[in-house]
């Protein structure tokens, strides 16, 4: 993996932050990146989880689905393992914090993360696509409805949906499982509309998130990419914003706010 660079210069973000405000609607794409920053091991990787332990099976899903009760017993026995013990801990970190104020003054429109870890949740993020699901959340594989995993008994497992009566699995997406489609919706309506994507975190090559970077790109808009690495986006990206995201996306935050004063007044 390449070798981490300096950080952005204060011209490249103040460039980043222009388009920004040029765009007619920016979104953004975020990753294992600013989990990291937060704690939290990534899966793939050096260090990652599935690299010291191997990847989970390609057909987790289809597992849950031939034994949901069993699935259930593995899940609670494992509630305190390497990935769940940093989850449980885990704190927004300043980037999280400073996409949440790029969206609260009415810049951003939409995020989509590909991470699990509930952290823009808990930053304040509101308008949001976890579209490999979200682990504090139960969802019914029947209607889809989702739940706080604290409503949800499981003194009979597999639990039961309180609306349908369906089976409910984690609303993390296993392998095998399709990304639910309220969730796929949404990621393609917004990036449908969008002209610029901050892509942060993430070497954005995992579709089918990827997709709507590259999508946006595609169609004559802008990629902005915030991470601490080169990635295999970098050569197709407007401006690479190098760094750690909890330090790069607060600048760009700041700038943004500072250059929209200028403009308002
Ligand atoms: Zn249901």
């Amino acid at each position: 993996m390449a070798q981490p660079t300096q950080s952005a210069s204060d011209e490249q973000i103040l460039h980043a932050a222009r388009l920004i405000l040029g765009a007619s609607y920016p979104i953004a794409l975020t990753g294992a990146g600013m989990s990291v920053e937060s704690g939290i091991p990534p899966f793939r990787g050096p260090g990652g989880l599935w690299t010291k332990y191997g990847e989970p099976p390609m057909n987790g899903y289809q597992i849950f689905l031939a034994d949901p009760k069993k699935a259930w017993e593995d899940r609670i026995r494992r509630q305190n393992d390497e990935l769940w013990g940093p989850l449980k801990v885990a704190k927004p970190n300043s980037g999280h914090a400073a996409l949440a104020e790029l969206e609260a003054i009415g810049t951003l429109r939409f995020l989509i993360t590909q991470n699990v870890d509930d952290l823009h949740r808990q930053a304040g993020h509101q308008a949001l696509a976890e579209i490999h699901g979200n682990w504090k959340l139960i969802r019914c594989i029947e209607c889809g409805a989702r739940f706080a995993s604290g409503e949800i008994s499981v003194e009979k497992l597999p639990p039961e949906c309180p609306r349908c009566e369906g089976v409910l699995k984690s609303d993390t997406v296993s392998f095998g499982e399709p990304i639910p489609t309220d969730v796929l919706n949404a990621c393609m309506e917004h990036a449908a509309r969008s002209d610029l994507v901050i892509v942060a975190g993430t070497s954005a090559t995992v579709y089918p998130a990827a997709g709507f970077a590259l999508e946006v790109k595609q169609r004559g808009g802008i990629l902005i990419e915030a991470n601490l690495y080169e990635s295999e986006i970098t050569p197709i990206c407007d401006v690479s914003l190098r760094g750690p995201t909890g330090e790069v996306l607060p600048r760009l935050t700041a700038t943004v706010s500072e250059l929209r004063k200028t403009k308002l007044s």
